[in-house]
């Protein structure tokens, strides 16, 4: 299945850092919007796990929430790559916005720069 995640590449409240997103409480519209228009299973979700709604990939046939721990949090996880080749089997879309934007999210560092360098640009 395709999973989302986020890629903040200037996080203002953090000095520009670049950082991963996960457990995203709040996105504006248009940028939930490009995403589920391509991977419509990237959803708003309540999570048992964390006892709060964010946007999590959901499996296309049965619904289930893959929740963002196992993405994100254990090294060699999908978002969590800990080589050049982990990084390069991910896929990388520049959202089309200009503007600085406000979300609710937890935020990994450390990890997004190699994304950025290595992932697949499509
Ligand atoms: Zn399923």
């Amino acid at each position: 299945m395709s999973a989302v995640s986020i890629i903040a590449e200037n996080i203002e409240d953090c000095d520009g850092q670049v950082g991963i997103l996960s457990g995203i409480a709040y996105l504006p519209n248009e940028i939930a919007d490009f995403i589920q228009n391509k991977v419509p299973s990237f959803k708003l979700i309540y999570s048992k796990t964390t006892s709060s709604k964010y946007y999590g990939n959901t499996c296309p046939k049965c619904g289930v929430l893959s929740g963002d721990f196992h993405l994100h949090s254990e090294p060699g996880a999908p978002f969590f790559p800990t080589t050049e080749e982990e990084a390069r089997m991910l896929y990388l879309k520049p959202v089309p916005i200009n503007e600085p934007v406000k979300v609710k999210a937890g935020i990994g560092f450390g990890i997004g720069e190699m994304i950025l360098e290595h992932a697949k640009r499509i």
